[in-house]
């Protein structure tokens, strides 16, 4: 049996990762790194996997309690920092003391792991103030910066740093990646990235989460029948769905539950009002997840339809409900379902603007359904 560690929640960045593993067995970790690559490529959970290997006992076992707390960033060593609030830059407030707390001595480990997610949005300022700290922080105290590309950082900062590289996987490949890891058939996994943005690690979670497929196979299941529904039944739909969307943040209060009772046990390392509003943050946009994700089901739906009608069966990522879909893809003509990719685009506009998810929903399945009723 291939022993488990913390390097292999990372899927599909084998250079990156095998870069950085030789440095640490090496010993030839730098102090300042910058990770570079799009959203959900796994920059985050990389830095807490070589915060793992620089601190747990095993080298990164990946489950020992030293792993655990580093993951759930309750470790007093390993420190994350990230934009907070309506603030969508690194606060002077989180900075000053950052710089002051790189020279203390480690609390229990024996280096210091300090990450900064979203390094593109320092500004001028924090980064001139962070400068020195980057190019000589003391020897126990690895910089991980994380970016969405090498050039949205300010120069100062990107040339003080060593670069590692983290691609976006080509579909088929997550695809593949995803059934070994996952024991998922390949239409499941499939299936499961549609859902997520092709975001590789929030597909495995998808798969382990029973609410969200749940959420899934009801979205599908409106959006089949949905020809057949009077308005009550639409707002009805629409009232269920969002019941289900909410289902899986009962998961998460769970986990939030087991940290704040890891945390009595670590009293007074992490402080409780941070933890708090952590939190908070995670529940917000878990839902708001949970509410794009369905969105994103409807629109693969969608894309499925057009492509049945036009022939290109392997296109469709919903294989599990084809079936379902034939009926609207016999009728359904490339402008109407373009419309009703409009509806399920408007949801999503209106959400961001903050109209509550349940109205834009309804208005998403009551202009779907007019495109399915009349969908010349
Ligand atoms: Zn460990």
């Amino acid at each position: 049996m291939t022993r488990t560690c913390a390097w292999d929640e990372l899927i599909g960045q084998t250079r990156a990762v095998t870069h950085l593993r030789a440095a640490v067995e090496t010993g030839s970790v730098a102090h300042a790194y910058l990770f570079v690559g799009p959203p959900g490529a796994g920059k985050k959970r990389a830095a807490k996997a070589l915060a793992c290997a620089l601190i747990c006992d095993d080298g990164g076992c990946g489950s020992c309690r030293t792993c655990y707390r580093i993951k759930r960033g309750l470790h007093p060593d390993v420190r994350i920092y990230e934009p907070e609030g309506a603030a969508s830059y690194l606060l002077d407030e989180q900075i000053r003391p950052l710089i002051h707390d790189v020279h203390l001595r480690p609390n229990e480990a024996d280096v210091k792991v300090y990450v900064l997610a979203q390094a593109d949005l320092m500004r001028d300022a924090q980064a001139n103030a962070f400068l020195k700290t980057l190019e000589e922080p003391p020897p126990n105290v690895v910089m991980v910066l994380l970016a969405p590309a090498y050039d949205s950082v300010l120069p100062t900062v990107a040339s003080r740093c060593q670069i590692v590289r983290f691609t976006s996987v080509p579909p088929q490949t997550a695809e593949r990646l995803l059934a070994e890891r996952t024991g998922a058939a390949p239409a499941e996994a499939r299936a499961a990235l549609a859902a997520t943005g092709g975001v590789l690690s929030n597909a495995v979670e998808f798969l382990e989460s029973s609410g969200r497929r749940e959420a899934r196979s009801r979205m599908l299941a409106i959006l089949k029948d949905l020809t057949a529904y009077d308005a009550h039944d639409v707002l009805q739909a629409a009232r269920e769905l969002l019941v289900l969307v909410k289902a899986p943040l009962e998961e998460l209060k769970a986990i939030h539950a087991e940290e704040i009772r890891d945390r009595d046990e670590f009293v007074g390392k992490v402080p409780g009002k941070a933890m708090e509003d952590r939190h908070k943050r995670q529940l917000t946009a878990r839902e708001r997840e949970g509410i794009t994700e369905v969105l994103s089901i409807a629109e693969s739906w969608l894309r499925d339809c057009l492509a049945l009608s036009q022939g290109l069966d392997g296109m469709v990522v919903n294989g599990d409900v084809k079936d379902a879909m034939y009926e609207v893809a016999g009728v359904i003509t490339p402008s109407a379902a373009i419309r009703a990719l409009d509806a399920v685009r408007e949801a999503r506009r209106r959400i961001s603007y903050n109209v509550s998810p349940q109205l834009a929903v309804e208005a998403m399945l009551f202009d779907i359904q007019e495109v399915l009723l009349c969908p010349r």
